[in-house]
């Protein structure tokens, strides 16, 4: 009766990583637990993800091939399309939150387009290729048109939720107008308003197969020692239209959701990211902690910080727990 916080499993977003094949259920080795999975095996997971009471998916995709304008992100057959499609139709119940960002599907693995620099440069530095010594500069505005291709595909394949987690400046406004005009006005956005650049993103670089070849995400992504700065990038995400927005990592960034919930009055979710999960399945394999404990009272603490709707990979275990 005291208690002040509850978790439930209506809160927990479950992430799956969608590969071609079939009967494909790939371990990904920082993670333990954690699978790249064929669209058949993607549906099972739904399945009991559904009957345990995980209300939502969010869905990432391992393409057959990559090229330098993203291909299998917007194509109508991309391997997102193809499971939101299947999900939709074997567990129509199920919340399909589709991620929306182009480095998985990118031979280079940046998040938008990259292009060499010109003596003026246009855009955001990302790195000087050590093959070439040649500088190269992510093109924002380019960026921005095949993010809103890759959503309008999404939403039209079942996806519910589009979230963006480029961090392209003036994505959201042109997600949004891009879902508008394609008839889809009802579809809502999660935003990514406030991602880090962080160190903890490292297994899922593995799970995800998104590892940049060359440089870093340090010119988009946001510098972990700004909080105002936050504030003012979900801000900027509110006035462009989004419905949610997100927090990402969780567990080293607890006081920007907290601020971010004092401030704004929009639902509010964060991401438990593969690194906070391989290292409380590291500890815990070690028998260094205990496991249920510690991954309850990480979940607890991150409904604490004023995060409703909480993206993790123990939605399954913890739901479990939760009865
Ligand atoms: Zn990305």
């Amino acid at each position: 009766m005291v208690r002040e916080t509850r978790l439930t499993p209506e809160s927990f977003v479950y992430p799956l990583f969608v590969c071609p094949g079939e009967g494909v259920r790939k371990e990904v080795s920082s993670m333990p637990g954690v699978f790249n999975l064929s669209v058949d095996e993607a549906v099972r997971e739904a399945r009991e993800a559904h009957s345990l009471g995980v209300p939502a998916l969010i869905l990432f995709g391992l393409p057959e091939t990559k090229d330098e304008v993203a291909t299998g992100a917007w194509a109508d057959d991309g391997i997102v399309q193809r499971a939101a499609r299947v999900i939709k139709q074997e567990v129509p119940e199920m919340l399909l939150v589709g991620d929306v960002c182009l480095c998985e599907y990118m031979s280079h693995g940046h998040c938008g387009i990259v292009k060499p620099s010109s003596p003026r440069p246009v855009g955001a530095a990302v790195a000087t290729s050590p093959a070439t010594g040649t500088e190269f500069e992510i093109v924002n505005d380019a960026t921005l048109e095949l993010l809103a291709r890759t959503s309008v595909s999404l939403a039209n394949a079942g996806i519910d939720v589009i979230a963006p987690s480029d961090m392209m400046d003036g994505r959201v406004a042109a997600i949004r107008k891009a879902l508008d005009e394609a008839g889809l006005e009802n579809t809502p956005i999660l935003s990514y308003a406030a991602k880090f650049a962080s160190a903890f993103y490292g297994p899922f670089r593995e799970a995800a197969d998104s590892a940049p070849q060359f440089g870093d995400r340090r010119s988009y992504q946001m510098d972990g020692a700004n909080l105002r700065e936050a504030m003012r990038e979900i801000e900027l995400d509110v006035e462009e239209g989004a419905d949610m927005i997100m927090v990402k990592p969780a567990m080293p960034y607890l006081d920007v959701i907290s601020a971010a919930r004092e401030r704004f009055d929009l639902p509010i979710a964060a991401y438990q990211v593969s690194g906070e999960y391989a290292m409380i399945e590291a500890a815990a394999r070690n028998n260094w902690i205990d496991r249920e404990r510690v991954m309850m009272e990480s979940l607890i603490s991150i409904r604490r910080a004023g995060a409703s709707i909480i993206l993790t990979y123990y939605a399954k275990d913890a739901a479990k727990l939760l009865g």
